[in-house]
């Protein structure tokens, strides 16, 4: 079972399938589905070719994660790397830290051999940043991300998922989705959970950790992403206007999905066939 956010998550569950059906692990097939995302720079959100921030250049971030032994990877805020999932995956194969940012990130990610495209000097960088309307502030003209979960055959999971962040944001804002248990959290005992929207309400409420949470109290997946969309709006002065959505996947193979304020199409893959589904948003409590 595969469930990705936006429809074009079906180009990377559809591929995902395939590289398991060839004998791939669940990285390979995260890998590689969240890859050919990144290539395309799907709905101009996803690496090199996504949302500029508010200085003009791209700052990606990435996060990979395998449910057994909890094996881990995420960079932030990475400069010029064409496939920041493949930076995510060489971290958790190197197995020492969980998380790099910006230029150590970036570092590590030419060290690996990750290709890369060249970046601007530093002081051009610098001017465009002080050149930009200060008045205006972070602006989120669109943003999306592609999140991929997993639950193989055998019952175990895993999840990854990749983005240019909030079109127009600061230069070194990380979003939610590198973050372990805001954008993205695999739990190999329960289930998996990843989140779509404004990261920074997604990250405030460690959303996909409360929504494993409430699968491991006994929701189902559909129950536990509506739930987390309801507590949020419970406490945020935003109400469900959040611009939040989230997917959600147990270790039975049961899906589910929610979004606060909008449709939220989605993609779900199995052996036996592949589709694009769409939610409503939530009915506000
Ligand atoms: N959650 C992403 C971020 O805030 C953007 C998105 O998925 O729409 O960085």
């Amino acid at each position: 079972m595969l469930i990705a956010t936006w429809p074009f998550g079906k180009i990377a569950t559809d591929l995902a399938l395939a590289k398991l059906a060839a004998g791939g692990s669940r990285l390979d097939a995260i890998e590689t589905g969240i890859r050919e995302i990144e290539r395309q720079s799907c709905d101009g959100s996803v690496g090199l070719g996504g949302k500029p921030n508010a200085a003009g250049y791209a700052q990606l971030d990435a996060c990979i994660v395998d449910g057994p032994g909890r094996r881990s990877g995420s960079v932030a805020g990475l400069e010029g790397i064409v496939h920041p999932i493949s930076a995510a995956r060489a971290l958790l194969e190197h197995g020492k830290h969980a998380m790099l940012v910006g230029e150590g990130a970036r570092w590590f990610a030419l060290d690996h051999g990750i290709a890369s495209v060249p970046i601007d000097e530093l002081s051009a960088k610098k001017q465009a940043w002080r050149a930009r309307d200060r008045s205006q502030g972070p602006q989120t003209s669109g943003h999306d991300t592609v999140t991929v979960l997993l639950r193989a055959a055998d019952g175990h999971l895993a999840g990854g998922c990749s983005t240019s962040g909030a079109g127009g944001k600061l230069p070194g804002r990380v979003g939610d989705s590198p973050i372990f248990g805001g954008g993205l959290f695999v739990d190999d005992e329960v289930g998996a959970a990843g989140a779509t929207g404004i990261g920074e309400n997604v990250m405030r409420y460690a959303a996909t950790c409360l929504i494993v949470e409430r699968m491991r109290s006994g929701m189902t997946p559909q129950q536990a992403c509506e739930d987390v969309v309801h507590h949020i709006a419970r406490q945020d002065p935003r109400g469900y206007q959040l611009d939040v959505c989230f997917i959600a996947v147990d270790k039975q193979g049961r899906v589910g999905a929610a979004a606060s304020n909008s449709v939220f199409p989605f993609a779900v893959t199995t052996a036996t066939g592949s589709r694009v589904l769409e939610v409503q948003p939530v009915t506000p409590r």
